[in-house]
């Protein structure tokens, strides 16, 4: 793959994958541990964060935030402080309509929740809700929930929001009218607006980033699917172009 994005994301797959499996052996130690603040949009400093955090306790898996997900087993989180098992014949870990667990960044989703024992779309769409939530919980706690409130999970071409001076203008009267609250201090008033704003701007993806998201999705797909069908299907794309 050519991608360096995706090449660093398959080599952090697999060796959480590894991870995993001493986990299921009892080897691995699970530490909740939280990370010194990491800016929202530089997801490689995140990695990186992770991987210092890694060679520093290597028998320590850290993570700032956790989204279980692993259907029957629930038991590695039964001694856990705050986190509720729920007990009707099978066990479930108790979260809220949000994912959330008793304990602040930890999450599950899916089957091994009381939320939702559905077919595979609702508990894909649990784990998104999951996500998004703990996206919210970390913005909340960093300025105040109105800020949250506003965070949003999807993308725009770029050029909807012009980012010039009027626009700043236009942002902070909103920011004024809207999300700021009585006894917020100035500074941390002026970042969360500040931050708003690079939401705003972040979210503009231009046509090349597009495609790459639009390639890294679809690779992502052909992971999962049968190598021969893949193949055979290739092979009459071949025979069509002749
Ligand atoms: C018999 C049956 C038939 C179904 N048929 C359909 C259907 O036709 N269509 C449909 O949409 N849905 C169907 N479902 C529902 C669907 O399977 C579930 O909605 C979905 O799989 C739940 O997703 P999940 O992520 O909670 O769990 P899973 O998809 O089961 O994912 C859990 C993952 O966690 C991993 N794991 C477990 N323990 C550990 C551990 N200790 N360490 C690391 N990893 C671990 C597992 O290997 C697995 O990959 C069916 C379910 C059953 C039981």
């Amino acid at each position: 793959m050519t991608d360096s994005n995706y090449d660093e994301r398959r080599s952090l797959r697999s060796e959480l994958e590894q991870a995993l499996e001493e986990a299921d052996t009892g080897a691995l130690r699970i530490t909740l541990a939280r990370l010194p603040e990491v800016a929202p949009t530089t997801r490689k400093q995140c990695l990186q964060s992770l991987k210092t955090v890694a060679e520093d306790a290597p028998d320590t898996l850290a993570a700032v935030i956790s989204i279980a997900a692993t259907k029957n087993a629930v038991g590695y989180l039964a001694d856990v402080d705050r986190v509720g098992i729920i007990d009707r014949r099978k066990t479930f870990v108790d979260t809220d309509n949000r994912g959330r667990t008793g304990v602040d960044g930890l999450y599950a989703a899916g089957w091994m929740t009381a939320e939702t024992v559905h077919q595979a779309i609702v508990s894909a769409g649990h784990g998104a809700h999951a996500a998004i939530s703990s996206r919210m919980s970390d913005i909340a706690a960093r300025y105040w929930p109105a800020v949250a409130d506003h965070y949003v999970d999807w993308v725009v071409h770029v050029g909807r929001y012009a980012g010039d001076e009027e626009w700043a203008d236009h942002t902070r009267e909103w920011f004024e009218e809207e999300i700021l609250v009585d006894g917020v201090e100035t500074t941390l008033a002026e970042s969360a607006l500040e931050h708003l704003r690079t939401e705003f701007i972040d979210r503009q993806i231009d046509a090349d980033e597009w495609q790459r998201r639009d390639r890294e999705g679809q690779l992502a797909l052909l992971e999962q699917m049968d190598d021969d069908l893949v193949n055979e299907y290739a092979a009459s794309l071949q025979h069509t172009d002749t």
